[in-house]
Protein backbone atom coordinates (compact mmCIF):
# COMPACT_ATOMS: atom_id res chain seq x y z
CA UNK A 1 0.00 0.00 0.00
CA UNK A 2 1.54 3.30 -0.86
CA UNK A 3 -0.10 6.66 0.39
CA UNK A 4 0.40 9.88 -0.70
CA UNK A 5 -0.18 13.25 0.34
CA UNK A 6 -2.13 15.09 -1.68
CA UNK A 7 -0.18 18.47 -2.34
CA UNK A 8 0.97 18.04 1.24
CA UNK A 9 2.91 21.74 2.18
CA UNK A 10 0.10 23.71 0.55
CA UNK A 11 -2.56 21.57 2.44
CA UNK A 12 -0.98 21.20 5.48
CA UNK A 13 -0.69 25.65 5.35
CA UNK A 14 -4.43 25.54 4.18
CA UNK A 15 -5.11 23.75 7.61
CA UNK A 16 -3.02 25.60 9.93
CA UNK A 17 -4.52 29.21 8.12
CA UNK A 18 -8.11 28.52 7.29
CA UNK A 19 -7.78 32.19 5.23
CA UNK A 20 -6.03 30.17 2.34
CA UNK A 21 -8.59 27.29 2.71
CA UNK A 22 -10.26 26.86 -1.55
CA UNK A 23 -7.43 29.29 -2.22
CA UNK A 24 -4.22 29.33 -4.80
CA UNK A 25 -1.87 29.43 -2.15
CA UNK A 26 2.04 28.35 -3.47
CA UNK A 27 4.80 27.82 -1.60
CA UNK A 28 8.09 28.85 -2.43
CA UNK A 29 11.40 29.09 -0.84
CA UNK A 30 12.27 31.97 1.91
CA UNK A 31 10.69 35.11 2.40
CA UNK A 32 10.75 36.53 -1.22
CA UNK A 33 7.78 35.84 -3.26
CA UNK A 34 9.13 37.30 -6.50
CA UNK A 35 12.64 35.22 -6.32
CA UNK A 36 12.16 31.88 -5.54
CA UNK A 37 11.24 28.69 -6.86
CA UNK A 38 7.69 26.76 -6.48
CA UNK A 39 8.03 23.78 -4.38
CA UNK A 40 4.87 23.13 -3.80
CA UNK A 41 0.97 24.37 -5.20
CA UNK A 42 -2.48 23.90 -3.27
CA UNK A 43 -4.69 21.99 -6.05
CA UNK A 44 -6.66 25.46 -6.38
CA UNK A 45 -3.23 27.07 -7.67
CA UNK A 46 -2.75 23.89 -10.16
CA UNK A 47 -5.50 24.36 -11.35
CA UNK A 48 -4.73 27.62 -12.72
CA UNK A 49 -1.68 26.46 -14.41
CA UNK A 50 1.23 26.69 -11.23
CA UNK A 51 3.75 23.48 -11.55
CA UNK A 52 6.03 22.73 -9.11
CA UNK A 53 9.52 23.80 -9.36
CA UNK A 54 8.68 27.14 -11.67
CA UNK A 55 9.81 30.14 -10.83
CA UNK A 56 7.46 32.58 -8.53
CA UNK A 57 7.47 35.67 -10.59
CA UNK A 58 5.98 33.17 -13.37
CA UNK A 59 3.72 31.66 -11.26
CA UNK A 60 2.58 35.47 -9.81
CA UNK A 61 2.06 36.49 -13.52
CA UNK A 62 -0.13 33.43 -14.58
CA UNK A 63 -2.26 33.41 -11.15
CA UNK A 64 -1.70 37.23 -9.50
CA UNK A 65 -4.37 36.37 -6.54
CA UNK A 66 -2.00 33.49 -5.85
CA UNK A 67 -0.81 33.78 -2.03
CA UNK A 68 2.35 33.25 -1.36
CA UNK A 69 3.65 30.98 1.43
CA UNK A 70 7.13 30.59 2.35
CA UNK A 71 7.95 27.10 3.13
CA UNK A 72 7.83 25.80 6.89
CA UNK A 73 9.98 22.41 6.64
CA UNK A 74 9.28 22.23 10.45
CA UNK A 75 5.93 22.33 10.27
CA UNK A 76 5.93 19.32 7.48
CA UNK A 77 8.40 16.88 9.25
CA UNK A 78 6.25 17.22 12.80
CA UNK A 79 3.29 16.47 10.21
CA UNK A 80 4.72 13.78 8.34
CA UNK A 81 5.85 12.07 11.62
CA UNK A 82 2.73 12.56 13.17
CA UNK A 83 1.28 10.66 9.95
CA UNK A 84 3.73 7.86 10.62
CA UNK A 85 2.91 7.32 13.87
CA UNK A 86 -0.77 6.89 12.23
CA UNK A 87 0.38 4.02 10.25
CA UNK A 88 1.96 2.53 12.84
CA UNK A 89 -1.13 1.51 14.50
CA UNK A 90 -2.50 0.07 11.14
CA UNK A 91 0.12 -1.81 10.56
CA UNK A 92 3.63 -2.75 11.76
CA UNK A 93 5.35 -2.22 8.53
CA UNK A 94 5.76 1.13 7.70
CA UNK A 95 8.66 2.67 5.78
CA UNK A 96 8.74 6.30 5.29
CA UNK A 97 9.53 7.15 1.38
CA UNK A 98 9.64 10.81 1.54
CA UNK A 99 8.09 13.20 3.75
CA UNK A 100 4.73 13.05 1.88
CA UNK A 101 4.70 9.65 1.07
CA UNK A 102 4.70 5.98 3.29
CA UNK A 103 4.67 2.69 1.77
CA UNK A 104 3.41 -0.22 4.08
CA UNK A 105 3.25 -4.04 3.69
CA UNK A 106 0.16 -4.85 4.79
CA UNK A 107 0.47 -8.46 3.87
CA UNK A 108 -1.14 -10.40 7.11
CA UNK A 109 -2.96 -7.54 8.17
CA UNK A 110 -6.21 -7.63 6.23
CA UNK A 111 -7.49 -10.17 8.97
CA UNK A 112 -7.66 -6.99 11.49
CA UNK A 113 -9.54 -4.18 8.87
CA UNK A 114 -11.08 -6.16 6.46
CA UNK A 115 -10.09 -6.11 2.44
CA UNK A 116 -7.21 -3.65 1.40
CA UNK A 117 -9.70 -1.13 0.42
CA UNK A 118 -11.48 -0.85 4.08
CA UNK A 119 -7.91 -0.61 5.84
CA UNK A 120 -7.26 1.93 3.30
CA UNK A 121 -10.73 3.99 3.40
CA UNK A 122 -9.64 3.56 7.57
CA UNK A 123 -6.34 5.49 6.92
CA UNK A 124 -7.39 8.01 4.70
CA UNK A 125 -10.45 8.76 7.19
CA UNK A 126 -8.24 8.45 10.38
CA UNK A 127 -5.72 11.28 8.67
CA UNK A 128 -8.66 13.43 7.73
CA UNK A 129 -10.07 13.40 11.55
CA UNK A 130 -6.93 14.30 12.57
CA UNK A 131 -5.08 16.50 10.09
CA UNK A 132 -8.35 17.75 7.91
CA UNK A 133 -5.36 16.26 4.96
CA UNK A 134 -6.52 14.43 2.29
CA UNK A 135 -4.59 11.05 0.56
CA UNK A 136 -4.07 9.20 -2.35
CA UNK A 137 -3.65 5.26 -1.30
CA UNK A 138 -2.95 2.97 -3.97
CA UNK A 139 -2.78 -0.70 -3.61
CA UNK A 140 -0.87 -3.31 -5.48
CA UNK A 141 1.17 -5.85 -6.04
CA UNK A 142 4.86 -4.03 -5.50
CA UNK A 143 6.07 -0.98 -4.15
CA UNK A 144 6.14 0.28 -7.74
CA UNK A 145 2.74 -0.62 -9.07
CA UNK A 146 1.49 0.83 -5.52
CA UNK A 147 2.97 4.34 -6.33
CA UNK A 148 1.44 4.16 -9.58
CA UNK A 149 -2.14 3.22 -8.66
CA UNK A 150 -2.07 6.43 -6.34
CA UNK A 151 -0.25 8.61 -9.07
CA UNK A 152 -3.41 7.64 -11.17
CA UNK A 153 -6.24 8.52 -8.91
CA UNK A 154 -4.78 11.98 -6.96
CA UNK A 155 -6.23 13.89 -5.72
CA UNK A 156 -8.39 11.86 -2.34
CA UNK A 157 -8.32 8.95 -4.49
CA UNK A 158 -8.00 5.20 -3.69
CA UNK A 159 -7.34 2.00 -5.82
CA UNK A 160 -6.62 -1.44 -5.11
CA UNK A 161 -5.25 -3.33 -8.12
CA UNK A 162 -4.87 -7.25 -8.89
CA UNK A 163 -1.80 -8.44 -10.89
CA UNK A 164 -3.81 -8.97 -13.70
CA UNK A 165 -5.47 -5.06 -13.71
CA UNK A 166 -1.71 -3.97 -12.98
CA UNK A 167 -0.73 -6.43 -15.72
CA UNK A 168 -3.34 -4.77 -18.47
CA UNK A 169 -2.90 -1.12 -17.28
CA UNK A 170 0.82 -1.41 -17.63
CA UNK A 171 0.15 -2.34 -21.89
CA UNK A 172 -0.83 1.12 -23.13
CA UNK A 173 1.34 2.92 -19.92
CA UNK A 174 3.94 5.72 -20.99
CA UNK A 175 6.73 4.47 -19.42
CA UNK A 176 7.82 7.74 -17.91
CA UNK A 177 4.78 7.20 -15.50
CA UNK A 178 6.75 4.50 -13.76
CA UNK A 179 8.74 6.12 -10.78
CA UNK A 180 12.33 6.73 -11.43
CA UNK A 181 11.61 7.20 -15.28
CA UNK A 182 12.74 10.60 -15.77
CA UNK A 183 12.79 13.39 -18.96
CA UNK A 184 16.21 12.26 -19.94
CA UNK A 185 15.80 8.14 -19.76
CA UNK A 186 12.36 8.84 -21.21
CA UNK A 187 13.99 10.41 -24.39
CA UNK A 188 16.42 7.59 -24.14
CA UNK A 189 13.67 5.09 -24.35
CA UNK A 190 12.04 6.30 -27.14
CA UNK A 191 14.82 7.07 -29.19
CA UNK A 192 15.14 2.95 -29.24
CA UNK A 193 10.96 2.61 -30.11
CA UNK A 194 9.78 2.21 -26.19
CA UNK A 195 6.86 4.13 -25.46
CA UNK A 196 4.74 2.14 -23.61
CA UNK A 197 5.55 -0.12 -20.46
CA UNK A 198 4.37 -2.93 -23.01
CA UNK A 199 6.85 -1.80 -25.43
CA UNK A 200 9.54 -1.97 -22.36
CA UNK A 201 8.51 -5.61 -21.76
CA UNK A 202 8.97 -6.97 -25.20
CA UNK A 203 12.41 -5.19 -25.05
CA UNK A 204 15.37 -8.27 -25.15
CA UNK A 205 17.37 -8.47 -21.77
CA UNK A 206 20.51 -8.49 -23.36
CA UNK A 207 19.91 -5.12 -25.32
CA UNK A 208 17.98 -3.39 -22.16
CA UNK A 209 21.20 -4.62 -19.68
CA UNK A 210 23.62 -2.93 -22.54
CA UNK A 211 22.29 -0.02 -22.88
CA UNK A 212 20.71 0.77 -18.99
CA UNK A 213 22.46 -1.60 -17.80
CA UNK A 214 21.19 -3.53 -14.36
CA UNK A 215 18.75 -0.79 -14.13
CA UNK A 216 17.24 -1.15 -17.32
CA UNK A 217 16.50 -4.87 -16.42
CA UNK A 218 14.95 -3.53 -12.67
CA UNK A 219 12.51 -1.30 -14.51
CA UNK A 220 11.57 -4.30 -16.64
CA UNK A 221 10.72 -6.48 -14.12
CA UNK A 222 9.05 -3.10 -12.39
CA UNK A 223 6.89 -3.73 -15.44
CA UNK A 224 6.34 -7.56 -15.05
CA UNK A 225 5.24 -6.60 -11.55
CA UNK A 226 7.94 -9.39 -10.29
CA UNK A 227 9.26 -8.75 -6.87
CA UNK A 228 11.96 -6.22 -6.58
CA UNK A 229 12.36 -6.14 -3.17
CA UNK A 230 15.76 -6.81 -2.95
CA UNK A 231 16.76 -3.51 -4.97
CA UNK A 232 18.41 -1.50 -2.90
CA UNK A 233 16.75 1.60 -4.03
CA UNK A 234 13.87 1.13 -1.87
CA UNK A 235 16.27 -0.88 0.41
CA UNK A 236 15.51 1.22 3.73
CA UNK A 237 13.15 4.07 2.14
CA UNK A 238 16.15 6.65 2.55
CA UNK A 239 18.73 6.36 0.15
CA UNK A 240 22.08 7.98 1.74
CA UNK A 241 22.70 10.59 -0.83
CA UNK A 242 25.90 11.01 -2.78
CA UNK A 243 26.35 14.31 -2.60
CA UNK A 244 24.11 17.94 -1.72
CA UNK A 245 24.11 20.32 -3.91
CA UNK A 246 22.22 23.97 -4.78
CA UNK A 247 21.74 25.83 -8.01
CA UNK A 248 20.36 28.64 -8.97
CA UNK A 249 19.42 30.72 -11.59
CA UNK A 250 19.64 34.71 -11.79
CA UNK A 251 17.32 36.67 -13.94
CA UNK A 252 19.93 38.10 -15.88
CA UNK A 253 23.17 37.47 -16.49
CA UNK A 254 25.77 39.19 -14.55
CA UNK A 255 29.75 39.84 -14.90
CA UNK A 256 29.46 41.66 -11.58
CA UNK A 257 31.88 39.63 -9.71
CA UNK A 258 30.54 40.38 -6.38
CA UNK A 259 27.66 39.95 -7.00
CA UNK A 260 28.35 36.39 -8.33
CA UNK A 261 30.63 35.49 -5.18
CA UNK A 262 27.59 36.77 -2.95
CA UNK A 263 25.72 34.21 -4.87
CA UNK A 264 28.12 31.83 -4.12
CA UNK A 265 28.49 32.24 -0.43
CA UNK A 266 24.58 32.12 -0.18
CA UNK A 267 24.80 28.68 -2.65
CA UNK A 268 27.18 28.05 0.29
CA UNK A 269 25.20 28.53 3.05
CA UNK A 270 22.07 26.77 1.77
CA UNK A 271 23.76 23.57 0.71
CA UNK A 272 26.12 23.72 4.80
CA UNK A 273 22.68 23.91 6.12
CA UNK A 274 21.19 21.15 4.63
CA UNK A 275 24.14 19.15 5.06
CA UNK A 276 24.06 19.60 8.82
CA UNK A 277 20.22 19.23 8.53
CA UNK A 278 21.44 15.24 7.21
CA UNK A 279 24.17 15.14 9.68
CA UNK A 280 26.69 15.17 7.42
CA UNK A 281 29.73 16.75 6.04
CA UNK A 282 31.81 16.38 2.74
CA UNK A 283 35.70 16.91 1.65
CA UNK A 284 34.71 17.69 -2.43
CA UNK A 285 33.47 20.83 -3.59
CA UNK A 286 31.61 21.42 -7.04
CA UNK A 287 31.07 24.43 -8.51
CA UNK A 288 29.48 25.04 -11.94
CA UNK A 289 28.71 28.30 -13.96
CA UNK A 290 26.75 28.47 -17.11
CA UNK A 291 26.00 31.98 -19.16
CA UNK A 292 23.05 30.77 -20.04
CA UNK A 293 24.28 30.61 -23.93
CA UNK A 294 27.30 28.81 -24.13
CA UNK A 295 27.22 26.11 -21.97
CA UNK A 296 28.41 25.92 -18.78
CA UNK A 297 32.49 25.43 -16.40
CA UNK A 298 32.71 23.39 -13.92
CA UNK A 299 35.51 21.92 -11.40
CA UNK A 300 36.05 20.28 -8.21
CA UNK A 301 38.82 20.29 -5.79
CA UNK A 302 38.74 17.72 -2.83
CA UNK A 303 39.73 18.74 0.14
CA UNK A 304 41.52 17.02 3.07
CA UNK A 305 38.96 18.18 5.79
CA UNK A 306 35.25 17.61 5.56
CA UNK A 307 33.18 20.33 6.60
CA UNK A 308 29.83 21.54 6.23
CA UNK A 309 30.22 25.34 7.31
CA UNK A 310 28.48 27.54 4.86
CA UNK A 311 32.26 30.41 4.82
CA UNK A 312 34.40 27.17 4.84
CA UNK A 313 32.90 25.49 1.81
CA UNK A 314 32.33 29.28 0.28
CA UNK A 315 36.14 30.08 0.24
CA UNK A 316 36.58 26.49 -1.11
CA UNK A 317 34.47 28.04 -4.12
CA UNK A 318 36.82 30.91 -4.32
CA UNK A 319 39.50 28.85 -4.68
CA UNK A 320 38.18 26.56 -7.34
CA UNK A 321 37.31 29.98 -9.38
CA UNK A 322 41.07 31.46 -9.30
CA UNK A 323 41.55 27.62 -11.29
CA UNK A 324 38.80 28.43 -13.60
CA UNK A 325 39.95 29.01 -17.29
CA UNK A 326 37.94 32.38 -17.56
CA UNK A 327 39.15 35.10 -15.84
CA UNK A 328 36.08 37.46 -15.67
CA UNK A 329 32.70 34.91 -14.74
CA UNK A 330 29.69 36.23 -16.94
CA UNK A 331 27.01 34.43 -14.87
CA UNK A 332 23.50 33.06 -15.66
CA UNK A 333 23.24 29.75 -13.86
CA UNK A 334 25.25 28.98 -10.70
CA UNK A 335 25.90 25.81 -8.44
CA UNK A 336 27.32 24.40 -5.41
CA UNK A 337 27.29 21.04 -4.16
CA UNK A 338 29.52 18.96 -1.85
CA UNK A 339 30.48 15.22 -2.05
CA UNK A 340 32.49 12.46 -0.94
CA UNK A 341 30.05 12.78 2.16
CA UNK A 342 30.58 11.01 5.76
CA UNK A 343 28.62 11.31 8.82
CA UNK A 344 29.63 14.70 10.80
CA UNK A 345 31.57 14.23 14.19
CA UNK A 346 33.18 17.26 14.37
CA UNK A 347 36.13 17.03 16.81
CA UNK A 348 38.07 20.29 17.52
CA UNK A 349 41.11 21.18 19.37
CA UNK A 350 41.79 24.63 19.06
CA UNK A 351 39.63 27.32 20.36
CA UNK A 352 38.53 29.20 17.25
CA UNK A 353 37.31 25.85 15.90
CA UNK A 354 35.16 25.71 19.17
CA UNK A 355 34.39 28.58 18.79
CA UNK A 356 32.82 28.52 15.30
CA UNK A 357 30.96 25.19 15.88
CA UNK A 358 28.97 27.17 18.39
CA UNK A 359 28.28 29.86 16.53
CA UNK A 360 27.04 27.61 13.77
CA UNK A 361 25.11 25.68 16.53
CA UNK A 362 22.92 28.93 17.61
CA UNK A 363 22.15 29.64 14.10
CA UNK A 364 20.88 26.49 13.60
CA UNK A 365 18.98 26.60 16.57
CA UNK A 366 17.20 29.99 15.88
CA UNK A 367 16.79 29.37 12.21
CA UNK A 368 14.99 25.67 13.37
CA UNK A 369 12.70 27.98 15.91
CA UNK A 370 12.17 30.80 14.40
CA UNK A 371 12.68 29.87 10.44
CA UNK A 372 14.89 29.57 7.96
CA UNK A 373 17.03 32.13 7.49
CA UNK A 374 15.98 34.28 10.45
CA UNK A 375 19.61 35.33 10.60
CA UNK A 376 21.79 34.85 8.20
CA UNK A 377 25.76 36.28 7.27
CA UNK A 378 25.56 40.00 7.17
CA UNK A 379 27.89 39.89 4.24
CA UNK A 380 25.15 37.76 2.31
CA UNK A 381 23.32 41.49 0.58
CA UNK A 382 21.80 39.17 -2.08
CA UNK A 383 20.23 37.09 0.53
CA UNK A 384 17.63 39.61 0.55
CA UNK A 385 17.67 41.24 -3.01
MG1 LIG B 1 2.27 14.03 -2.45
Amino acid sequence: MHIDMDAFFASVEQQVNPALRGKPVIIGGRNNKYRSIICAASYEAKARGIENAMPSWKALKICPDAIFVPADTTKYVYTSDQIFQILQNFCPQVEKFSVDEFFLDIDGCQGLFGSALDMGLAIKKKIKQRFGLTCTVGVAPSRITAKLAAKLHKPDGIAVLSKKEVLTLLTTLPVEKICGIGPRLKERFHYLGVYTCGDLVQYPNSLLKKQFGVVGLWLKAACLVEDISDIPFFADGKPKPKSVGHSQTLRYVSTDQDFIHDWFYLLSEMVAQRLRRQKLQGRTVYIYVADGFKGGHSKRKTFIEPTYDGYEIYQRCLEIIDIFPCKELLVRVLGVSVSNLEPANAIYLFDKDIKRERLIQSIDHINNKHGEWTVYPASLRCARY
